[in-house]
């Protein structure tokens, strides 16, 4: 198999290299690469300036707007904005629910959302996860019933990323009783402003409060938010959660993180010399260096199987699991550069304007926060366990 990038592909990469380093805000760039935290306003920026230059929705189809790119040339793309500093494109709405619209939404419902994704009008978050339905997402307890022209719906999400900033939510809730736990679910689409919904942010360990839970009391929802079929929602989650685990291999933060360790490891020092000439450092370096190259080798591969149309069993679960331990590691070799800094982790020193006491210089200060933000990659998505319990059952049917 010959994984080798075409000269169509190599021109390609310089085409998205050239236009990244031309239009992406240097504001944005800064606090991306300096792993400082991105706002939703820079969010939205970058996504309308992809989406004016016609490379909003990589993945979509040409008929709805997207660039109808093949899955190389989408890992090009997203591989080249990550490592120039682009924020990360939101997937919740341009890659969990719009090719769900597109697949079991209605004509009116694929007008009127769609559009609004590509240039980020609507923030979607998803509303999967409840208290004790996580994992077993068939045991989840939100219920919705059916009340002349709306349904009414109660419950509790959790977990539910960026909700603080979303104007819709896609939340799989119970319509039915009957059958098995996956019978009697249905997806629905909810304005966040709904009356009866309240939003409680989640302090996480690096600080930051991009998670919360979202409590829904009779929140009313008009029937045209059912998406597909009442109770046949099972398959559609299903479908849409396909689409979110081939995403989240992480080359792309790797390639990001590993760039940082060496510039770190570069100006940090260690006896009076930079702690990246130092022997046991550099074997350190020269292993993760060698894992993020077989890391994009095995998704190279991912792809090209990918684009023959085979190869979605175990591989995006070897891909996530393989991402999530790269990004780990590379987070404590940049704790272990700040040696003693590391320890002091200062949560306001992750906004921009910092202007207060630091440890060990201002380079350092965010290191502790991504550090413990990057625990959680082994966990959203699926956790490394469930990932680890699919390659069995691929492989050998257990
Ligand atoms: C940062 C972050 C963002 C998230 N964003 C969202 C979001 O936007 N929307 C949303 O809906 N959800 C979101 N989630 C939720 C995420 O999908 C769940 O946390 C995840 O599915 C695990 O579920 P749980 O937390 O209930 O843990 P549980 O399912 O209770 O699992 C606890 C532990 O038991 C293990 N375990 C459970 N079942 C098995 C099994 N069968 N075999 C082996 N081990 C098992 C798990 O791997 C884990 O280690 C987010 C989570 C995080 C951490």
């Amino acid at each position: 198999m010959d994984l080798g990038p075409t000269s169509e592909e190599d021109a390609f990469r310089r085409e998205v290299r050239e236009f990244v380093a031309a239009r992406l805000p240097d504001d944005i760039r800064r606090k991306v690469l300096g792993f400082l935290r991105v706002e939703r306003e820079d969010y939205v920026r970058w996504q309308r300036i992809l989406a004016e230059h016609g490379w909003g929705a990589p993945g979509w189809p040409v008929a709805h707007g997207g660039c109808g790119w093949n899955a190389v040339r989408r890992n090009i793309f997203e591989e080249e904005c990550f490592v120039a500093g682009a924020p990360r494109q939101m997937p919740f709405g341009l890659s969990m629910i719009a090719p769900v619209l597109m697949k079991f939404g209605t004509p009116a419902q694929q007008q009127r959302f769609l559009p609004r994704i590509l240039t980020m009008d609507d923030w979607w978050c998803q509303g999967y996860s409840e208290p004790g339905a996580g994992s077993d997402l068939a045991s989840l307890k939100t219920r919705a019933v059916r009340r002349g022209d709306h349904y009414v719906v109660s419950g509790q999400k959790t977990w539910t990323s960026f909700a603080q900033w979303a104007n819709w939510m896609f939340a799989l809730v119970r319509t039915g009783t009957d059958g098995k736990p996956q019978q009697g679910i249905s997806l629905l689409l909810i304005r966040m402003d709904s009356p009866g919904i309240t939003v409680r942010p989640i302090k996480t360990l690096d600080g930051g409060f991009d998670i919360n839970e979202v409590f829904l009391e009779d929140v009313r929802v008009p029937l045209d938010g059912l998406i597909g079929e009442q109770d046949a929602g099972w398959t559609i989650a299903k479908y849409l959660l396909g689409h979110e685990r081939t995403a989240i291999a992480g080359l792309g933060m790797c390639k990001r993180l590993l760039r940082r360790l060496k510039e770190v490891a570069r100006s940090q020092t260690k006896r009076g010399r930079p702690l990246i000439d130092d022997p046991r450092f550099r074997d350190k370096l020269s292993k993760i260096e060698i894992d993020v190259h077989a890391h994009e080798w095995a998704l190279a591969r991912l792809v090209s199987l990918e684009q023959a149309g085979q190869g979605l069993g175990a591989e995006p679960s070897m891909l996530k699991i393989r991402g999530s331990e790269i990004q780990a590691e590379l987070g404590e070799l940049l704790m272990e550069c700040a040696g003693p800094y590391a320890v002091p982790h200062v949560e306001d020193a992750l906004s921009p304007d910092h202007a207060g006491a630091t440890a060990g210089g201002a380079e350092l200060n965010p290191l502790t926060g991504l550090y413990l933000d990057l625990r959680k990659v082994a966990i959203y998505g699926g956790t490394n366990e469930i990932q680890r319990g699919l390659i069995g059952k691929a492989i050998v049917g257990a």
